[in-house]
């Protein structure tokens, strides 16, 4: 029944040299996602609901593409075996990311419903489809999931209408998993996991992941890492033993610490989990959201990658990602995923959530639960409302003006710097 997979069935060279490469507009014959929707999800099925090795396109395939294109994409994988637990479905979906990237003239970007594939020039002359998208991962996950899976069926749509419908029944799992960790504390938990996948791009750049500090692509949480643990224990999620707490307001532990220094070749030898201001954790380039401090407004704002305007503190997304996103820890700003912010730790050592002070609208709307549940905790029920937007204001002095108007907590509270 086993599938014994030694070379990946693609007209492309395919290793881990080719991770690193990207593919440039020159280059470029089609993108997916990026300005377009591209998603990807791996469920577990039935092991008779699927057939092993079952690759459907539907919608245009690379013949119905010209240069220059940019289409939807959704990638959807689904994974069968006597030994495959629904919690194991986010640690293949994270793979998703290097395993295409292996690909000679192909890049991929992001995960989740953020993905971005390139495909350049040369990939396609050779014969790259959108159908071995899906080949890759079939063959990929045999071989390195092999002990716990035994089929692999691919479902890649290209059509807008059928990647919508296929994002909102992926947002709906993420939100399901992302849920997992909610009535769990760092307190109660003694021990918290690293993650280093990300370090390929970012050498120095290691996550820890905390019940309530997700890892900032928004992919992995403390649950994930720990099943990741079990189904490879030389993987890049490690158990660390959290050890003496020597900040409790910043979030700061001993043996996250040495684990970090260690892990970064001695290149960060601290950080703090619950702080932007002082010492934030490293910052890679597929954080989900990068918040960044507003001194003028007491406060923080975020940005999130979907979001391409202009933002309070200066600088776009991109430009945020590009300067800070290469693994280093940089006082002022920090990436971290979406469902973070509606973590009870989130900034807790600058204030938590009352000093956020900015978001995208589209962001705000997609948290609205969340937020709604802070701010009754933290006694501001209507904080949602207090954040400004895009559609009030984009530089520092309006917003600012804006929080007086409306009484915004971070108004009030103590510097936040000093
Ligand atoms: Fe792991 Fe962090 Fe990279 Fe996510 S961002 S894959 S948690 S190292
Ligand atoms: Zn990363």
């Amino acid at each position: 029944l086993k599938t014994i997979v030694t070379k990946v069935d693609i007209p492309l060279s395919y290793g881990a040299a080719f991770e690193g490469e990207r593919v440039r507009k020159d280059d470029l014959f089609v993108e997916f996602g990026g300005k377009k929707q591209a998603t990807e999800l791996v469920e577990m099925a039935e092991m008779d609901e699927i057939e092993d090795n079952k690759i459907v396109v539907i919608g245009k395939e690379m013949d119905d593409v010209k240069k220059g294109d940019k289409l939807d994409l959704g990638i959807y994988v689904q994974v069968a075996g006597r030994k495959f637990q629904p919690d194991f479905e986010p640690i293949l979906e994270r793979q998703i990311h290097h395993l295409i990237n292996y690909a000679q003239g192909v890049m991929h970007i992001g995960q989740r419903d953020i993905s971005w594939i390139r495909l350049g020039q040369p990939a396609v002359e050779k014969g790259f489809k959108v159908r071995h998208i899906g080949q890759i991962l079939h063959d990929m996950f045999h071989k390195e999931f092999g002990s716990i899976l035994d089929k692999v069926q691919v479902t890649l749509y290209t059509d807008p209408k059928d990647v919508k419908a296929f994002t909102e029944k992926a947002r709906a799992m993420y939100k399901a998993r992302d849920s997992r960790v909610e009535n769990m504390t760092d307190e109660n938990e003694e021990i918290f996991y690293s993650c280093t996948l990300c370090q390929s791009f970012a050498p120095s750049h290691v996550c820890v992941v905390s019940p309530e500090r997700t890892g900032l692509c928004g992919a992995y949480n403390w649950m994930d890492c720990k099943a990741s643990f079990e189904i490879n224990p030389t993987g890049p999620n490690q158990p660390i033993e959290k050890g003496e707490c020597l900040d409790p307001k910043l979030g700061m532990w001993k043996g996250c610490n040495d684990f970090v220094a260690k892990a970064s070749r001695g290149k960060i030898s601290q950080y703090n989990f619950y702080s932007i201001v002082y010492e934030p954790m490293t910052t890679c380039g597929c954080c989900e959201c990068i918040a960044a401090l507003l001194p003028g407004c007491n406060g923080v704002m975020t940005v999130h990658r979907d979001y391409t305007g202009e933002t309070p503190c200066g600088m776009k997304f991109t430009t945020l990602a590009g300067v800070m996103g290469g693994g280093q820890s940089s006082p002022g700003f920090v990436g971290h995923s979406k469902y973070n912010i509606i973590q009870r730790k989130y900034i807790a050592g600058d204030g938590g959530i009352k000093r956020m002070v900015w978001m995208p609208k589209s962001l705000k709307e997609e948290l609205r639960e969340g937020l709604l549940r802070r701010g009754e905790e933290v006694g501001v029920p209507d904080l949602i409302d207090k954040i400004c937007d895009e559609t009030i204001a984009i530089d520092e002095a309006s917003v600012y003006e804006y929080l007086q108007k409306v009484g915004h907590p971070a108004v009030e509270m103590d510097p936040i710097v000093g």
